[in-house]
């Protein structure tokens, strides 16, 4: 059996709709980042040099990895789709979220890892590799766990604890390749850090939330595929149906919407 890869936040995109992860992952197919997803690059790079700082033993202040993010945002080499976003208002956001993360969030964190690059994880025997970069890994009571930042105007409940659904096959893959990466047993449940992407001061929130094991539903029991086994079947039996439900299921988030007989 050939090996397909798998990056771990696409895993989520096949069983949404096998077509698009199939016209994005296999062929290639791509388009320029929305304003969002450029935000959220922003504030993981500003986030990840404050946190890689502490864990190095020379911290800096919040302010001094907030140039990151402004660096980000203005790349001028990054192909984004601002639509009816403006970079200005994206770097206000930007700047309040860091601010709340580095005062609020990581003073209670443990990392042992910040921004862990891990190798290539093959499963042979499903024809799967895996990769992927884990936002974090810290230190909890009950051992190692992941960590995963995510930036999105429903990241975070007005209960002030991070939303989880959905993001359970991306977290236990994560785990998976900690594991592979730093030799470690992960055994504290995967945490989301939420930093939520309102206009208002009331709407920045940050908070976390977690997600007791997602390895489990993704390597399945004897009885019960997991979902890598899933994935494994319908990437290998080349049947990338569509499904023209899918919330992304537009011209803005579909590289094949123009030509696609599944679309709604
Ligand atoms: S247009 Fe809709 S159904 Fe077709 S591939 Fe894209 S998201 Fe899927």
């Amino acid at each position: 059996m050939n090996i397909v890869t798998i990056r771990a936040s696409s895993l989520a995109e096949l069983f949404d709709c096998p077509a698009r992860w199939e016209a994005k992952h296999i062929l290639g197919m791509r388009m320029p980042s929305g304003a969002a997803a450029h935000l959220g690059t922003a504030v993981h790079a500003s986030t990840g040099l404050f946190d890689q700082a502490t864990l190095d033993g020379a911290p800096i202040t919040a302010d001094d990895a907030a140039g990151a993010l402004v660096d980000t945002i203005r790349d001028k080499n990054a192909e984004v789709d601002w639509d009816d976003t403006d970079p200005a208002a994206a770097e206000r956001i930007g700047l309040a979220l860091h601010a709340r993360y580095c005062a609020e969030i990581a003073p209670r964190q443990h990392y042992v890892g910040v921004e862990v690059a891990c190798e290539r994880l093959e499963i042979p025997e499903l024809g799967l590799a895996l990769t992927g970069t884990t936002d974090r890994v810290r230190t909890t009571e009950a051992g190692f766990g992941i960590s995963d930042l995510k930036t999105g105007g429903r990241a975070v409940g007005t209960d002030g604890t991070a939303v989880t659904a959905g993001h359970g096959p991306q977290l236990g893959v994560y785990e998976l390749l900690a594991e592979h990466a730093l030799g470690v047993p992960i055994s504290a449940p995967a945490q989301i850090v939420g930093l939520n992407t309102g206009k208002t001061a009331a709407a920045q929130r940050v908070g976390t939330g977690e997600i007791e094991s997602p390895r489990a539903a993704l390597l399945g029991t004897e009885d019960q595929p997991g979902l890598l086994q899933h994935a494994s079947r319908l990437i290998h039996s080349g049947a990338f149906y569509g499904n023209g439900k899918s919330v992304l299921c537009s011209a803005k988030y579909c590289p094949r919407h123009a030509t696609c007989p599944y679309k709604s």
